[in-house]
């Protein structure tokens, strides 16, 4: 279909394609689909092969599994109250049974004795060895529609996308189809032709094309490659973000290895000295042989590039404490982004106790803040006043001025993408000097290692130290795995306990509200149930929901004692320091990953003080169990997180949330290094002929670069 040729349809909201009003709109964008473009960057997660028109009597020799397209009348209906409808289909003399469980009424008007039917779905043998099809699809108006589209059936290979709450996969489809038919054309080729060339690439709008409306003459071969997420179309919109990346990261990497660094003239040992006087306890000598290692990078004279590696709890504040103390005495300014607000808020006030005693000026700033709070953070740092602003990815936003800007930190680098880490480098309105070209250093912080394979892409341009030991008196956390709901009175029934005995503690739930069928924990709902259960114990609440100020609130009335025990949601998981508490619950636990769990867990124990963790859990499957009891059982973070990479694969490295892209990341983790390896060198190869991506073959290029790496946003909270 030929729509206007209007290339801002693209960037026009969803509502600009027929079929979306705005309350699915407002859907929509709540799965972060807001434009034209969004919509085309929706991909299946797998394919129905509809293109087969059965007669009933061939199924009973067809293996279990196949894709069918059955057409006949219905016989006869057995509805079972709400829960249950079969629909028998019969075709000389031969019977199939349809099943649907929870029917709605509309189903039974549908499925009225003597209605024509079609319908699509995978064949299963029933225990008495008929067949029956399962939930299939109603396509009787869809075939109808498509007759013409030459296969057997008259449909074709279809889709099948995520699923987006409240919005009917039929609406799903129809949009998609709809931003493809009219834009996918549109949209720029971003991949210089001769690299396309070299990997056998179809163009972009070719690729979109191929990837939501597979031709019906599909070989077998190809929808084989195609279900893999391996055909060249595909493989292309892998590859074409990865090479955006891969340029972002290696324009960084040539204009760091040109510049200067901020070369701060200070003597190390006596900023070191301070740092000591500072801090209410004694570093360790390895967070000692950390800081000596970075005030040698930050006094050099070329920009830092470290990233902090360190078991949850090894005390790389500090660290970061000590570097800003160095920069500050240089008389420059430095930032921190943290990835919540919480967390940002008590990096904060740690940091300005702490740089209270060693005359280290600390600012904070967050979406959260007041307008005139928010006026009189920026109006410091842009004065110079502040040495240190912490905040949220905010900093990234517009607005802000740090002049003297000299080191940029990035906290749980693993929550940001490697394209706010360059963004932040150039926040504050810092510009490459011309005179002097210096570039600000940066200094990652991060608990998540990285395997070797991606490390070498993703990291390739971060040299590392590590922070191998705990701060002294550290405790493992006892950490106990109980499975179905009888165990949960024994877990409530010790943080009770835990309370009774002057204790603090959290419970932790995936979800802010009661997900579909009810199953799931939901922060809420626990909330209500465990203020009484739990009673006299004073019960608070914490997700990423609430007004930021209420956030703030209630960390600090737990911080101060006000509260005993804290439900919460993953808001906890990065940082949230209460070096008090002592008992952590963690509701469904199947639904985070190893190392997120172990982050969680982190939480309790931090003073020193014996501590304890319950996975709870209604999961059965054994491989799920097995996954817990490994987190239950290793209390080494750099295991754990290795574990949860093998078997989560690389997709979470650059911290990027594509639907479908990173579903094809995730099921073949060793071919996705191996085209993250690629993609860098066409990035190197390329910029090594066109520098600065002056050519005009080059412009779509350089504008994906401006506004992909530099635009995306952080990744918010998981579940809030
Ligand atoms: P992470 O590496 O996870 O960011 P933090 O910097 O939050 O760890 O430190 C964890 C806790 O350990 C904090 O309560 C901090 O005050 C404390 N801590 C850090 N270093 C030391 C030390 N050398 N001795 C005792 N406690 C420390
Ligand atoms: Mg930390």
């Amino acid at each position: 279909m030929a729509g206007a040729l209007d290339p801002s349809l693209l960037d026009q909201p969803v509502t600009a394609l027929p079929g979306a009003g705005p309350v699915t709109a407002a859907r929509l964008a709540e799965r972060g689909l807001e434009s034209v473009r969004d919509l085309l960057a929706f991909l299946p997660l797998g394919y129905e092969d509809f293109r087969t028109l059965f007669p009933l009597s061939a199924l009973a020799g067809l293996p279990e599994g196949q894709a069918v397209v059955v057409r006949a009348p219905v016989r006869r209906v057995r509805p079972f109250f709400r829960r249950l409808l079969d629909v028998y289909l019969e075709q000389d003399g031969v019977p199939m049974r349809a099943r649907w469980f929870r029917p709605n009424a509309g189903m039974l008007k549908t499925y009225a004795k003597g209605n024509f039917v079609a319908l699509a779905g995978s064949l299963r043998r029933a225990k008495d060895g008929s067949v029956e099809l399962i939930h299939p699809r109603n396509v009787t108006t869809l075939m109808a529609a498509q007759e013409a589209s030459g296969t057997p059936s008259g449909l074709g290979l279809q889709p099948r996308y995520p699923t987006v709450e409240k919005v009917p996969g039929r609406v799903v489809e129809k949009l998609v189809a709809a931003a493809v038919d009219r834009a996918a054309g549109l949209v720029p080729d971003v991949l210089p032709q001769g690299v396309a060339r070299r990997f056998g690439f179809p163009s972009i709008a070719e690729s979109l094309r191929r990837v939501h409306q597979p031709e019906a003459s599909l070989s077998d071969d190809k929808l084989a490659e195609l279900v893999a997420g391996q055909a060249p179309a595909q493989r292309r919109l892998v590859f074409e973000d990865l090479f955006v990346v891969q340029v972002g990261l290696a324009l960084e990497r040539g204009r760091v290895r040109r510049a200067a660094g901020w070369r701060c003239d200070v003597d190390g040992e006596q900023v070191l000295a301070s740092a000591r006087a500072a801090l209410p306890f004694v570093l360790t000598p390895g967070q000692e042989r950390a800081i000596r290692i970075l005030f040698a990078d930050l006094t050099g004279a070329t920009p830092m590039q470290r990233l902090l590696h360190g078991d949850v709890g090894s005390g790389k504040t500090a660290v970061a404490f000590a570097a800003a103390l160095l920069i500050a005495r240089a008389g420059r300014q430095s930032l921190l982004m943290a990835p919540t607000e919480v967390l940002a808020e008590q990096h904060g006030r740690t940091l300005a106790v702490w740089g209270g005693k060693a005359g280290l000026r600390v600012g904070v700033l967050h979406a959260g803040l007041a307008a005139q709070e928010r006026r009189r953070v920026l109006a410091a740092a842009a004065s110079g006043a502040t040495n240190l602003l912490v905040g949220t990815h905010a900093l990234l936003e517009g607005g802000l001025r740090v002049p003297r800007l000299a080191l940029a930190i990035v906290d749980e680098q693993h929550r940001f993408g490697v394209r706010q880490r360059a963004a932040l480098r150039r926040a504050g309105g810092w510009i490459p000097d011309k005179k002097t070209d210096m570039v600000p250093h940066l200094l990652v912080l991060s608990a998540t290692p990285i395997p070797r394979s991606l490390a070498l892409t993703a990291y390739g341009d971060l040299d590392l130290v590590t922070l191998d030991e705990s701060p002294p008196g550290r405790q493992v956390v006892a950490t106990s795995l109980c499975v179905g709901e009888a165990t949960r009175g024994e877990a409530l029934a010790a943080v009770k306990a835990a309370v009774a005995a002057g204790g603090q503690g959290f419970v932790v739930c995936p979800a802010i509200v009661e997900q579909k069928q009810g199953r799931r924990a939901s922060v809420l709902s626990r909330f209500r149930e465990l203020r009484l259960l739990l009673a006299p114990a004073r019960v608070g609440l914490l997700h990423g929901q609430m007004p930021s100020n209420e956030q703030q609130e209630v960390v600090a009335a737990f911080r101060t004692g006000k509260l005993d025990v804290l439900i919460a949601t993953t808001v906890l998981e990065v940082g949230v320091d209460v070096p008090h508490a002592s008992i952590i619950l963690i509701e469904d636990a199947e639904r985070f990953g190893l190392a997120q769990l172990h982050q969680l867990r982190g939480r309790v124990g931090r003073a020193g003080q014996a501590s304890s963790c319950y996975l709870l859990t209604g999961a059965q499957d054994p491989e799920t169990l097995e996954r817990l009891e490994f987190v239950a059982a290793t209390s080494d973070g750099f295991r754990i997180a290795e574990e949860d990479l093998r078997r989560r694969g690389p997709g979470e490295i650059y911290g990027e949330r594509q639907t479908g892209v990173v579903g094809l990341w995730m099921r073949d983790p060793a071919g996705v290094a191996s085209l993250v390896e690629r993609a860098r060198q066409e990035a190197e190869a390329l910029l090594a002929e066109d520098p600065a991506l002056a050519s005009p073959e080059h412009a779509a290029l350089g504008q994906a670069v401006e506004t992909r790496w530099l635009r995306r946003r952080p990744i918010a909270e998981e579940a809030g």
